[in-house]
């Protein structure tokens, strides 16, 4: 006996129910079959319904979509009253995917799917994006986030980028036009996967949060005592100084994670991103580089902590050399 109260079957049961002209219309937007049938995409006598699943896998709600041959007033997608915000697309990062790409909209996340592109969107759209959901993007290699050309989007997708600092910010071409977005750039533009790949290839970091840098806390120095923070950052791995507080650091030679030293840490909240020589906890917010770190674990003020990485960096420099 089929128990259409429970989510899961409803869902199943909505996409039995998916008529041909709803799949056809789908199609013309970029959704393919193949992701129809995946996603569960159906149809409940008067609405599109998309599953949103969440992070145990189990159906949270349905976002219902208007049936694009009703031309009353309403709105385009509907989502339940007293619902909190989801990330629709939980089982990509599960399967700890190499790359993902943060979008704007259900639709968007399924054309991008279509193409091959693992993707997720949280379901309040472009300003929702909870903090607590930043942490699980540590692991993710490549971060790429892609909103819709406009206000909203771009600020969105500032704010997502400084939550997820090793994430990347995708710039939509003007071609797209004013509120365009990843629809409107592979179904009216006609663009290709190749394409998308190349806005990929020129995707840049958020700009950084206002907050005084380090450097800047340091009274004007002279060259000398720049050129030593300088070589420092050079020489030291963050990595290796962080293995020093942080047992169970592990990942990729670019991210890793691990218990964080500067809270009481039960999930892997601290990301050491060895490229840029840098950390961030999603936990406790701890941020900053090779230097910030030393002072923070150690309790040292900045003097100090230059000594402590200067002797670390000699070491280093002698052990790299061979004895000579
Ligand atoms: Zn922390």
């Amino acid at each position: 006996m089929q128990d259409a109260s429970d989510p899961l079957v409803a869902a199943r049961l909505f996409h039995d129910a998916l008529p041909m002209r709803i799949r056809e219309y789908l199609n013309h937007r970029g959704i393919r079959d193949a992701v129809i049938d995946t996603h569960l995409l159906g149809w409940d006598g008067r609405r599109i319904t998309i599953p949103i699943f969440d992070r145990d896998g189990r159906v949270a709600f349905f976002k219902r979509a208007k049936d694009p041959d009703d031309d009353t007033p309403g709105p385009k997608m509907l989502t339940p009253a007293g619902c909190s915000a989801e990330l629709y697309g939980w089982e990509r990062l599960r399967g700890e995917p190499p790359r993902i790409v943060i979008c704007e909209g259900e639709f968007d996340r399924l054309v991008l799917e279509g193409h091959g592109l693992a993707a997720v969107t949280a379901t309040g759209g472009a300003g929702v994006f909870r903090r607590e959901w930043a942490a699980t993007f540590a692991s993710v290699p490549e971060v790429f986030i892609c909103f819709d050309r406009d206000e909203a989007g771009r600020h969105g997708a500032v704010r997502v980028g400084q939550l997820i600092p090793h994430g990347k910010i995708v710039e939509l071409p003007a071609e797209v036009g004013d509120g365009g977005d990843i629809t409107d750039f592979f179904v009216r533009l006609g663009r290709t996967s190749e394409d998308f790949e190349e806005l990929l290839a020129s995707a840049e970091p958020a700009p950084a949060p206002d907050e005084p840098s380090p450097d800047h806390a340091i009274p004007k120095r002279n060259g000398r005592s720049r050129d030593r923070i300088e070589r420092i950052k050079r020489d030291v791995s963050i990595v290796d100084v962080a293995r020093q507080y942080v047992a169970s650091l592990r990942g990729t030679d670019r991210v890793l994670t691990g218990r964080c030293p500067f809270h009481d840490d039960h999930v892997p909240s601290l990301a050491i991103y060895a490229d840029r020589g840098g950390f961030h906890c999603y936990g406790c917010g701890a941020h900053g580089d090779v230097i910030d770190f030393v002072m923070r674990v150690e309790h040292l003020t900045f003097p100090q902590a230059l000594d402590t990485l200067d002797a670390l960096r000699l070491n280093h420099g002698r052990t790299a050399q061979g004895d000579r």
